[in-house]
């Protein structure tokens, strides 16, 4: 991309509404823009980061087995009617009327559609297990929507519910669920605990969220410094074998890690002293086990091998797409603007010409974009006829992993400056040597 095309509104001054480092980074990068309370437009740079989120989420998602499929944003009353949480789910969700009269609302999540999908398509166990997911916008009305993208009232998550014929396979299904999320979010580069937490009113027995420790999270969390030290990395793993799951589940989540709705001070207590941290956390996905709610009240139910009719036993799985990006930028920036983990970069990498205009350094510029464009990168070339310095600064703000610097100065002796983002060194090196690193 040529930065002379792009759409990149660049905001010099600090946003005052922005209280937050993220929030005002995605504001300053050009990436959002607010329409009203809660609710963004994705502007081209931010929608890209949007996109590589969703990437990651679908590819892991598909890795694990779970099958992707798209529902609508507007629903039915008469479906939560069912479940009994139309009344019961308050003033969080958006109500709509239609010309007929019909009650209809704006999803803030989607377990009785997907029951009402699952109960009209399935009867019997053979077509078990199944997990369906979905990326998809959500409405809450918050009553604070703040701090940009990470409490928006319109917000893009992916939701997966898993159908299976006994506890012990439902649970598989969470373990399996814990184990690809652990995968999502440290090809994000992130590091996100699971930590025990309360199923408030979606119901059930087993939960975890996984938090991304920030101060400015929402969350007030307690752990064992010693999870900080589980990594999942690079092994594989059978997603369907149980004991594998299970032990992943297991060395991940038996040491001391809470959100505040579960904090037990008599088990904290147990934890070394050295050890015990309390501090905040960002929310960025949940999964729950709730085993036959949805399937008795609205009659999802399959006949089992031996020909009993019984219900299904459930569960759903979130990740908050849209807020992971103010997540990440939290985890990652410095004072200049953000540093993209290379997994979620816009861009692999600037090109920022020093001389616009000089044959010189125009074409060297236009080589090192096609050359790295021929190897599958993409490279934004600042080719606007701009000072070095605003140049510079644009380029730290929208943190790109790599900048090469070209100038006629380091051309006269056949080099460029490759600068990494993260470290802040330079190296003079030849062009295409920059392209090497790069790749
Ligand atoms: P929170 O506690 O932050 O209100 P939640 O527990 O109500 O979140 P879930 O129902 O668990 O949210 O939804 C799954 C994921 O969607 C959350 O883990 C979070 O990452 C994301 N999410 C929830 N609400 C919002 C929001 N208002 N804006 C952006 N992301 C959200
Ligand atoms: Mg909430
Ligand atoms: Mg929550
Ligand atoms: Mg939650």
């Amino acid at each position: 991309m040529r930065l002379s095309r792009y759409f990149l509104p660049v905001l010099k001054e600090t946003p005052s509404e922005a209280q937050i480092v993220s929030h005002r980074y995605m504001l300053r990068a050009g990436m959002i823009k607010q329409n009203a309370a809660g609710i963004y437009s994705w502007l081209p740079l931010g929608f890209k980061v949007l996109r590589k989120l969703e990437n990651i989420v679908h590819e892991e998602q598909m890795r694990a087995g779970h099958v992707p499929m798209l529902m609508p944003t507007l629903q039915p009353a008469d479906l939560w009617r069912e479940s009994g949480r139309y009344d019961d789910y308050g003033e969080e969700m958006l109500r709509i009327t239609d010309r007929q009269g019909r009650d209809m609302l704006y999803g803030p999540t989607n377990e009785e559609m997907i029951t009402d999908i699952f109960r009209s398509h399935v009867g019997s166990y053979k077509d078990l297990p199944l997990t369906l997911y979905h990326i998809q916008w959500k409405f809450r009305d918050e009553m604070r929507p703040r701090f940009g993208v990470m409490r928006g009232r319109e917000f893009f998550m992916k939701d997966g519910y898993n159908f299976d014929l006994t506890k012990e396979d439902a649970l598989h299904a969470y373990n399996r669920h814990l184990v690809s999320y652990l995968r999502t979010y440290e090809r994000m580069g992130l590091q996100a605990i699971p930590m025990r937490a309360d199923s408030g009113p979606i119901g059930g027995e087993d939960t975890h969220e996984f938090l991304v420790l920030a101060e400015t999270g929402e969350s007030e969390v307690f752990y064992d410094s010693a999870v900080t030290d589980l990594k999942f990395g690079d092994r594989t793993i059978d997603y369907d074998n149980h004991a594998e799951c299970a032990a992943v589940m297991e060395e991940f989540t038996t040491k001391y890690a809470r959100t505040d709705e579960t904090h037990d001070e008599a088990l904290f207590n147990d934890v070394p002293e050295e050890r015990r941290r309390t501090a905040r956390g960002i929310e960025v996905g949940q999964i729950f086990y709730f085993g036959t709610k949805y399937s008795e009240a609205m009659g999802a139910t399959v006949q089992g091998p031996d020909g009993k009719v019984v219900p299904v036993h459930m569960g759903s799985h979130g990740i908050g797409v849209s807020r992971l990006l103010g997540a990440i930028i939290e985890a990652s920036h410095d004072d200049k603007g953000i540093i993209w983990p290379e997994g979620v970069t816009p861009f692999h990498c600037g090109i920022v010409n020093l001389k616009q205009g000089d044959d010189e350094a125009d074409g060297a510029c236009e080589a090192l974009y096609n050359s790295l464009t021929a190897l599958g990168l993409e490279p934004l070339y600042d080719d606007r006829n701009e000072r070095a310095g605003g140049k510079f600064a644009t380029m730290d703000l929208i943190g790109l992993p790599w900048r090469i610097t070209v100038g006629p100065r380091g051309l006269k002796n056949g080099v460029v400056e490759l600068t990494s983002r993260r470290t802040g060194e330079s190296e003079e090196m030849a062009p295409e040597q920059a392209v090497e690193r790069i790749a």
